[in-house]
């Protein structure tokens, strides 16, 4: 509408001036070749403008030809950078719905019209990928990691792709890679700390969910479990190095994250009496022992206080015991400590309250502690044959139990020795299922 009022005011003004120019006085007389034309001076003035006005259009009418080549290719241009994007919303939508095969067929048309454009590239992968075509979805993703842009993306992908295929090792190069583009991109740390704790990583584990607790990826109180159990193991491995003291300072960390875990308590509690600190070592088990008693606790007990003989022995043990005097640990292990000072009266009668303090039926293992005290007396070998007969159909003792698959296992790790679960593992009885092992050998009991 503008534009029409500006043409009507141009024309108004154009006739105007031609108005004007043909009332203006005087002559004018050109010759050109033999030809002679007498007009007026404002007859003169409007041939010029006529003139200049047919250059103007002539350039136009020029430009419009020579200009057309290039604005068509420009017009197809555009129109298949519109197809390109049509087709990339076509496809997104079918991967939203499910449907592997229109997805595919979208991204293909988006690639042609968009030649090969990093986005069309994802939308390739994420379509093999719902097809369950690996390979293919690979391939893209290594082809978008080519460009700055979507390499990040492509990372994702990939970590993704080597964890359902297994390959840990190479999820764990892209992650860290991944970590060098976004250090604080979520999905990385949690893909760092499971696959640094499932491949054993403790030192890099810990950092990961140290991060995952600061940034809040994880509940504070599953980030400090968690930690505690990565850190439990960083000290045995330190050990395994025979780096001590730094095995003491990392034990020291995993009991103050997770004050509650006797086998921690037990780890540094081993450490302190290794280094030759036997007070700390012992107040350590006492204190604990009051609060959970737990075989592994005796263990390092056996360790912070050292017995000149068998009968020291029970005395020491007689003293731990009485931090817990009714638990079903403290009978098991002053049982132990008194079969092995041959007091087999004794024995006797705390595996009888072992017995009491654990429901009243005697597990596997207390059944076989009871033939180990009958063959130790060797008054009455039947008894003995009769209490092994008798542990083959006993219920399960506490052992660490994987919470994921159910495996029992001989001691404490942060990874299931059957599934790898990372930090599963449970101190409680087994529950038996078809086809399962109803147990498995107790080193204490
Ligand atoms: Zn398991």
């Amino acid at each position: 509408m503008r534009r029409f009022i500006g043409i009507l005011v141009l024309a108004a003004l154009a006739m105007a001036l031609a108005a004007w120019l043909a009332d203006m006085p005087g002559t004018a007389t050109v010759e050109i070749a033999g030809w002679r034309v007498d007009t007026s001076a404002g007859g003169l003035a409007t041939a010029g403008l006529a003139l200049a006005f047919a250059f103007v259009l002539a350039d136009r009418i020029w430009r419009l030809v020579t200009g057309a080549p290039r604005r068509f290719s420009e017009w197809r241009r555009v129109r298949r950078t519109r197809r390109g994007h049509a087709a990339l919303a076509r496809g997104l939508v079918a991967i939203a719905a499910g449907e592997a095969n229109e997805a595919q067929r979208q991204a293909r048309l988006a690639a042609r019209a968009l030649d090969d454009a990093p986005v069309a590239r994802l939308l390739s992968a994420q379509a093999a990928q719902l097809s369950g075509d690996a390979a293919s979805a690979r391939r893209y993703l290594e082809a978008m990691r080519a460009s700055p842009e979507t390499e990040f993306a492509a990372l994702r992908g990939l970590v993704g792709e080597a964890m359902r295929a297994g390959e840990d090792r190479r999820a764990l190069e892209l992650a860290r890679r991944a970590r060098e583009l976004k250090p604080g991109a979520p999905w990385v740390t949690a893909a760092l700390v499971d696959l640094e704790t499932r491949s054993g990583d403790w030192a890099a584990a810990a950092e990961s969910l140290a991060r995952a607790r600061r940034t809040k990826l994880l509940p504070a109180e599953q980030a400090d479990a968690n930690a505690a159990a990565v850190l439990h193991e960083r000290a045995r491995q330190l050990v395994r190095e025979d780096l001590k003291r730094d095995a003491m300072a990392v034990a020291e960390r995993a009991h103050r994250l997770a004050p509650d875990r006797p086998e921690i308590a037990a780890t540094l509690a081993s450490l302190y009496a290794k280094d030759g600190r036997l007070r700390a070592a012992a107040n350590l088990v006492e204190k604990e022992w009051a609060r959970r008693p737990h075989p592994e606790l005796a263990a390092a007990h056996r360790l912070a206080r050292p017995a000149a003989n068998p009968l020291d022995r029970f005395r020491q043990v007689e003293r731990l015991a009485r931090n817990a005097p009714d638990h079903r640990e403290s009978h098991v292990a002053l049982a132990e400590a008194a079969l092995e000072a041959e007091l087999w009266g004794e024995a006797k009668r705390h595996a009888d309250a072992a017995v009491a303090a654990s429901g009243g039926d005697a597990s596997a293992g207390l059944c076989r502690l009871f033939a180990r005290i009958e063959q130790s007396r060797g008054d009455d070998p039947a008894a003995a044959s009769a209490w092994l007969a008798r542990a083959a159909d006993a219920p399960a003792d506490p052992a660490w139990t994987c919470r994921s698959c159910g495996q029992p296992h001989a001691a404490w790790a942060a990874l299931c020795a059957n599934c790898g679960a990372f930090d599963r593992l449970e101190w409680r009885a087994p529950a038996r299922l078809a086809g399962q092992p109803a147990t498995i050998e107790q080193k204490t009991v």
